[in-house]
């Protein structure tokens, strides 16, 4: 790995407080490994109980005056920030590929363009926040409704995107008046540091952004718990979403959870053939399949299953694993080795269990370009047929580049089983069939259902889950209202001393 990528950018320390990069308190450091080859990216202090108090006391003391500034000025400290995103793109786009093994024609293309989309979007977001139109709804009074920052929110992020991710929590948040404290995953630290930075470089003021590097166990639970927080919104597994939600509750804080998912791609029988298997395998591939809403379980309608299988495994076969910054390769390892064996242990189970490895299944040796894969986390591209709906790889979130295919016949037994696991993020309908893609938008219990494509996303509209894929929306105006409250402001317009409801307490005296 070139250290240059990340340099001297962290000497300062890494943990981002009151508007400057900081070394950590504890004495413990953690090492930012790349997954490609494990080489050493960049070693981060881990955050102490000290530190992350630190933060939150920043974010504290940065609210009052963040919170008062009028929604144009938060506008335009966001519109600057777009411009400086814009500036430093490649920078971002490099560490990222270094700290994630996410092959560069992703960051460049989809993860940083991403993030400056979401800034804009911010920036004009922040002077759009609606509600209910004021009024003398009881003939007595004017009722009107504010919609108010909630104070200092405490936002914990996953690995996956972790450059978008931060992007998601921190936008809305400072958008709407609130002031944060950001943990990202211990595995991938730096560009939520480097998205801090450029924060305070756009103008917005020390304290409204703080990362803290830490583990979830402490640092995170000593955020979320934190007395002075206010608001915990988190992104990651359902697993730790509820042990999130749990500690959050202790001190009755609004949680935000974005959590697993296990997206169903249901391809009826009239759909576009290629189309569908095309979708399918970038749908399951993107991110090395590390994403929440990953095609994961392709139901097929009986006609098509062979043909559909067929060209999957075709193109599956012909995917290109290797160097990261080679802007060739498609697919990248997965973020570890950890989580390299998790999937692979999927993988081996279903084997056990008399599944059918149709594509993949195994570490590979050498990467298209030569690349020495052993050093990294790579797995191929995997596909299983031959499972019945209760298995663990139907059931379970594998996160990795693995799709399982199952038949259906019926459009109804298709549905049902789209619905059948307890996630409920995002899904897939194919079809040409305009009735049958209502049907199935209205049908399929989740977030986000798309039709005739999978994995799209943009500013303006809301991601985030049904059942336990959790509950609240990033992205979009619909995510301003999760990080703001509504007050209800009554004032009377009659002017009387003694009012009709009055007779409640005084009766006829
Ligand atoms: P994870 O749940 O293991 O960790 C997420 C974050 O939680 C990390 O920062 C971790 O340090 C922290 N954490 C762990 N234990 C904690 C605790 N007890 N208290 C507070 N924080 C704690 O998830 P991951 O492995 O980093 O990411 C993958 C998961 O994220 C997948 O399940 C994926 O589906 C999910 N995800 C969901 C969305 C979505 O929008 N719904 C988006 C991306 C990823």
């Amino acid at each position: 790995m070139d250290r240059t990528i990340v340099g001297a950018r962290f000497d300062a320390g890494a943990q981002y407080i009151d508007g400057a990069l900081r070394p950590g308190t504890s004495g413990e450091t953690f090492e930012v490994t790349s997954p490609a080859d494990g080489s050493l990216v960049q070693r981060v202090d881990l955050a102490s109980d000290d530190d992350v108090d630190a933060a939150v006391a920043a974010a504290k003391r940065a609210f009052p005056e963040w919170s008062g500034a009028t929604p144009g000025a938060r506008s335009e400290a966001l519109t600057k920030l777009a411009a400086i995103l814009t500036e430093r793109a490649d920078d971002f786009a490099r560490v990222e590929s270094a700290q994630s093994g996410k092959p560069i024609k992703l960051t460049t293309e989809f993860d940083v363009p991403g993030t400056i989309d979401n800034t804009s979007f911010f920036a004009g977001a922040a002077r759009n926040l609606e509600g209910k139109a004021a009024g003398e709804w009881s003939g007595l009074h004017t009722s009107s409704i504010r919609r108010e920052a909630i104070g200092v929110v405490g936002s914990i992020a996953p690995w996956n995107y972790p450059l978008q991710m931060a992007a998601w929590k921190i936008l809305p948040a400072i958008a709407a008046g609130n002031t944060i404290v950001l943990k990202p995953a211990e595995l991938t630290p730096l560009t939520s540091l480097m998205f801090a930075q450029a924060a305070t470089d756009a103008g917005i003021p020390d304290g409204v952004v703080n990362v803290i590097t830490g583990k979830g166990r402490s640092a995170g639970e000593r955020l979320i718990g934190h007395a002075d927080v206010s608001m915990v919104s988190f992104t990651g597994s359902t697993g730790v979403g509820k042990r999130v939600g749990e500690v959050a509750m202790q001190t009755v804080k609004r949680t935000h959870l974005e959590l697993g998912g296990k997206a169903p791609f249901v391809v009826f029988d009239d759909a576009d053939l290629e189309a569908a298997v095309h979708g399918a395998v970038a749908a399951s591939l993107i991110n090395t399949g590390q994403d929440c809403t990953a095609a994961t379980r392709a139901y097929v309608q009986r006609a098509l299953f062979d043909d559909f299988v067929a060209g999957v495994a075709e193109l599956f076969e012909a995917v290109r694993l290797g160097d990261p910054f080679n802007p060739q390769t498609d697919l990248g390892p997965l973020v570890s080795l950890r989580q390299r064996d998790s999937v692979a242990g999927f993988v081996d189970r279903a084997r056990g269990y008399g599944a059918n490895i149709v594509a993949g299944g195994f570490t590979p040796e050498k990467g298209h370009d030569g690349t020495d894969l052993t050093l990294g986390a790579y797995y191929r591209p995997t596909l299983i047929t031959g499972v019945a709906q209760d298995a663990e790889v139907v059931q379970q979130e594998i996160f990795g580049p693995v799709l399982v295919v199952l038949p259906f016949d019926s459009d109804e037994e298709g549905l049902r089983l789209a619905n059948d696991t307890p996630y409920g993020l995002a899904a897939s309908a194919w079809t040409r069939d305009t009735y049958r893609a209502l049907r199935a938008t209205r049908e399929i219990q989740a977030g986000c259902v798309w039709v005739n494509d999978h994995i799209p996303i943009i500013s303006e509209m809301p991601h985030g889950g049904y059942k336990a894929s959790g509950y609240g929306k990033d992205m979009s105006q619909y995510s301003l209202d999760e990080y703001t409250q509504v007050k209800h402001v009554m004032q009377d317009i009659t002017a009387l001393a003694r009012k009709d409801w009055h007779r409640t307490i005084f009766g006829d005296r």
